[in-house]
């Protein structure tokens, strides 16, 4: 079996890992750095330790935004932002449940939304994310749907693309190497 350093390593995004140098610059410039139980520095730290339950069971990566400031920052190339995703992957791959934080929940609806149709249907979207993480804060909000939907904002069905074989097709490639659903 890989290590998890290995697993990291082979992840689209974790490739850069064992450059570190350890500097911090990277927790430094991160904005969401004071919402997460370990920074990026320290989460890099950790996947060369093989702490692979902490990582992994971790809010940490989930509160990355993409800003790409660490990234455009780190001395060494490391690319922290793609490692934050490639551990979403193998977090997500894997079944870890994660506290702290909807965003898989988002991410699990907004895939769901886009798969089979190639285009994201909101209403759909914003139903199954209530449903999976507080159907009551959902309701609380049903005035701003109203207008929305009212000003024909949210559309009552969902649009697709034309050519949905083409996107299965990606899906599938995108599976057989290795990507999560
Ligand atoms: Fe490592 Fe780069 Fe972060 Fe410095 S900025 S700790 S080298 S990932």
């Amino acid at each position: 079996m890989k290590s998890f350093l290995d697993e990291v390593k082979a992840t689209p995004g974790g490739e850069h890992v064992l450059a570190c140098i350890q500097c911090g610059t990277c927790t430094g410039s991160c904005p969401m750095a004071q919402y997460m139980e370990f920074p990026p520095r320290k989460i890099i730290a950790m996947i060369r330790a093989g702490l692979r339950e902490e990582v992994l069971s971790s809010s940490s990566m989930w509160h990355c935004l993409s800003c790409y400031s660490c990234t455009a920052r780190c001395p060494r190339g490391v690319k922290p932002t793609e490692i934050a995703h490639a551990l979403e992957s193998l977090a997500n791959k894997h079944g870890f449940k994660v506290g702290g934080t909807k965003t898989p929940m988002f991410y699990r609806s907004f895939v769901d939304s886009i798969n089979g149709r190639g285009r994201v249907f909101e209403l759909g979207m914003m139903i199954k994310y209530y449903l999976l993480t507080n159907p009551l804060a959902g309701l609380k909000i049903w005035k701003v749907g109203l207008q929305l939907f009212t000003h024909k904002r949210i559309p009552l069905k969902g649009a697709r693309i034309k050519e949905t074989g083409d996107l299965s097709r990606i899906l599938r490639k995108y599976k057989e190497i290795g990507g999560s659903d």
